[in-house]
Order: C-alpha cells, then sequence, then structure tokens
C-alpha cells in the first residue's frame, strides 16, 4: 500500500493572520477524518514554526526550497538540516517556479535531494514538462530524466523518504489540469523510470500537482497510479484544501 498524500505548497503567500485562521480550521475540520490520506501544509519558511505550533502532530510541515549547500556563508539561504531543526518533515525541491524563474538545473536539484535527505527529512522532488515540450510530443522524455537525473543519487535505504510530483507546467495557476488519463498515463511512466531505477517504484508515492480543485481532484485521484495531490492556489483556502483530502 502506498501513501496517500495531499500536500498544500503556499507558495509566497501568507501571513500571521492566515496561519492563525486557516491551520486551526484545517485540523478540526479533518479530525475523525479516516481515509488514511496524510496532509501537509508547505508555507514560506518564515511561518513554518507558527504552522506547526497550531497543527502539532495532526498534520505535516515542510519547506518550498532548501540550500545545496549544508552550512555556511550564503546570504539569505537556508538549510535542510534548519527545517529539520524546526520540526519540519517534508522538503519540496525543483518545483518548476524554482526551475524557471531561478535558473534551477537538474543538476542543482539533485544536490538538493541530497542535502534533504542527509538531513533525515522526506522530500517531494516535483518534475513536469512545459507546453512547448507537450506539443512537441516530449512530455515524457522531459518528465523522465527530471526524475532519472534528480533522483541520481538516492541511496537504497532512502527511498521510503521519496515521493515524486508529476507537475505539469503548462496546469500550474493556470486553471487547466491534465486529464485524468493524461496524469495516470505519466505517473505510470514515472513508476517504470522509478523500477527502471531499481527503486521500490510500487511503494512511492506519486502525487498530481497544476489547478487540482475540490471539484476535480476526485476523478484525478481515482487513477491508479494517482496517490495524492500537490495543491497551489486551492490549499489558501481551508475548506478548499480539506475537501481536496477528503476526495482522496
Ligand atoms: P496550483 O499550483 O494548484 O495553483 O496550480 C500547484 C503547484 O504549483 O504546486
Amino acid at each position: 500500500m502506498r501513501r496517500k498524500i495531499v500536500a498544500g505548497n503556499w507558495k509566497m503567500n501568507g501571513s500571521q493572520d492566515l496561519v492563525r485562521s486557516l491551520v486551526g480550521d484545517v485540523k478540526a475540520r479533518l479530525s475523525g477524518l479516516d481515509n488514511g490520506v496524510e496532509a501537509v501544509i508547505i508555507p514560506p519558511a518564515l511561518y513554518v514554526e507558527s504552522v506547526k505550533g497550531l497543527s502539532g502532530d495532526s498534520l505535516g510541515v515542510g519547506v518550498q526550497n532548501v540550500s545545496q549547500w549544508a552550512s555556511g556563508a550564503f546570504t539569505g539561504e537556508i538549510s535542510a538540516d534548519m527545517a529539520k531543526d524546526l520540526g519540519c518533515d517534508w522538503a519540496l525541491v525543483g518545483h518548476s517556479e524554482r526551475r524557471q524563474y531561478f535558473g534551477e538545473t537538474d543538476e542543482l536539484v539533485s544536490a538538493k535531494v541530497g542535502r534533504v535527505l542527509q538531513s533525515g527529512l522526506q522530500v517531494v522532488l516535483c518534475v513536469g514538462e512545459t507546453l512547448e515540450e507537450r506539443e512537441r510530443g516530449e512530455a515524457k522524455a522531459v518528465v523522465s530524466s527530471q526524475v532519472a537525473s534528480g533522483l541520481a543519487g538516492v541511496e537504497a535505504d532512502q527511498w521510503s523518504r521519496v515521493v515524486v510530483a508529476y507537475e505539469p507546467v503548462w496546469a500550474i495557476g493556470t486553471g487547466k489540469t491534465a486529464t485524468s488519463e493524461d496524469a495516470q498515463s505519466m505517473h505510470a511512466e514515472i513508476r517504470r523510470v522509478l523500477a527502471d531505477m531499481g527503486a521500490p517504484s510500487e511503494q512511492i508515492s506519486v502525487l498530481y500537482g497544476g489547478s487540482v480543485k475540490a471539484d476535480n481532484a476526485a476523478a484525478l485521484f481515482a487513477e491508479p497510479d494517482v496517490d495524492g495531490g500537490l495543491i497551489g492556489g486551492a490549499s489558501l483556502i481551508a475548506e478548499e484544501f480539506v475537501s481536496i483530502c477528503r476526495s482522496m
């Protein structure tokens, strides 16, 4: 049985007020939910401690990015060890916005995955093709290569802390979602690549992300290789996020 995970990526949104109003509400609405889903909140790093304080052990907490360096003179960076020290469970690595706006290459992404796993955190490696890549018929090749290079350094005893999120770039924040069939087909491909790498592919959760909302989540989650979601915009509204968790 694979873990079912719904993670809310707040991106650079939120405030102390949002943390106070949303986290308690999500926690209350999820209490008693027994569909086995693990709900995770990934706020900006400055709010991690307050989210953790309010959620206790009922929600997982993560950071959106970490440095490729362990520590030292790298002004403005935060390390995976610091996230772990604050009680985080997760770190996202390689989100398409990091690749697109901050020039993160597959090599850098792979180094960050290594740091996250060394620190003891769990990693969500984000992968996905652009619209141009999809139109050129290269979607599977692009995604397979991002998975293979991003996870190239994972050691045998670390796979249980690895999750992959497939997020087609053209679906992020656009209101366009991949069809359930397209998502399923890419998730199966990701699992095939993981198996080729010698990973326990049947045990690794693969999440879908890109305009997941309360009204399309159930259809996506019904696919056999879709083990949950990475939710952007809809994770900023308690009711919407909880209803996605309930769709699992
Ligand atoms: P979205 O973002 O749900 O707002 O499309 C998803 C993501 O970028 O993780």
